[in-house]
């Protein structure tokens, strides 16, 4: 099994890239904006560990925590959003790592690792075969997000300011995929990104040294034992 880390600026197409992969080819994908939402659902460690350091003030009416309140808090102090990052990443990073250990026992030839910050937080790409990049020119970028979120051009703009630009993105990239044109050219290098993955041999390298460490483990237990 091999891991294909999948990334992109806001906007620029990730997700629609990341459904045609789910939905059309059946692939395997771990999504890491769908796990942060899951980490801190009502009753989960960090849940308990977030309202143990922000108080009830960030929970809504219904028990879950107030997103939007969390964000006003950690974007005026630097030292609480360390805090809540030093709660939500390791939360987030196991979640990811039991996913993928399932996928790998479930016989999957390669994973994708749909990951917003998959450059920025510098830990996936350390486990990723390859690295995809969904990119598009500044100007499209904008259209589609002030479309897309229904923000003035000002709005729109400084979102994209505050992240890595696609451009720095795309020179980090194994693979890119185009995503200026329409969805049917998307579709056909998406086609193709599948198509190449599907007929890597990459992932027989990764189950022999899994099957050797288990054999091995399992021996060394064995001598334990006896
Ligand atoms: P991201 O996940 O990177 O933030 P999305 O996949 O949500 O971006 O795409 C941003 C917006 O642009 C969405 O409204 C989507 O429907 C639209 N979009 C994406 N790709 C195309 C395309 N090739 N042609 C037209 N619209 C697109």
């Amino acid at each position: 099994m091999i891991l294909v880390g999948l990334t992109g600026g806001i906007a620029s197409g990730k997700s629609t890239v990341s459904s045609i992969l789910k939905n059309d080819f059946n692939c395997r994908v771990i999504d890491a904006d769908v796990i942060a939402r899951e980490v801190v659902e009502p009753g989960k460690r960090a849940y308990n560990l977030i309202v143990e350091e922000f108080g009830a003030a960030v929970i809504t009416d219904s028990g879950a925590i107030n997103r939007e309140k969390l964000g006003e808090i950690i974007f005026k102090d630097e030292a609480r959003r360390k805090k809540l990052n030093a709660i939500v990443h390791p939360a987030i990073g196991k979640a990811i790592f039991w996913k993928v250990l399932l996928s790998f026992f479930s016989g999957h030839r390669f994973i994708i690792l749909d990951i917003p910050l998959l450059f920025e937080s510098k830990t996936w790409t350390y486990i990723t075969s390859r690295n995809v990049v969904v990119y598009c020119s500044k100007e499209t970028q904008l259209k589609r997000l002030m479309k897309r979120n229904n923000l003035s051009q000002g709005d729109a703009q400084s979102r994209i300011d505050s992240q890595m630009s696609l451009e720095e993105k795309r020179c980090q990239a194994d693979i890119v995929i185009g995503n200026d044109g329409t969805l049917d050219d998307t579709y056909k290098q998406v086609e193709k990104l599948h198509k190449n993955l599907d007929k890597s041999k990459k992932y027989l390298f990764a189950r022999a040294t899994l099957i050797i460490v288990c054999s091995c483990l399992f021996a060394f237990g064995y001598k334990l034992l006896l």
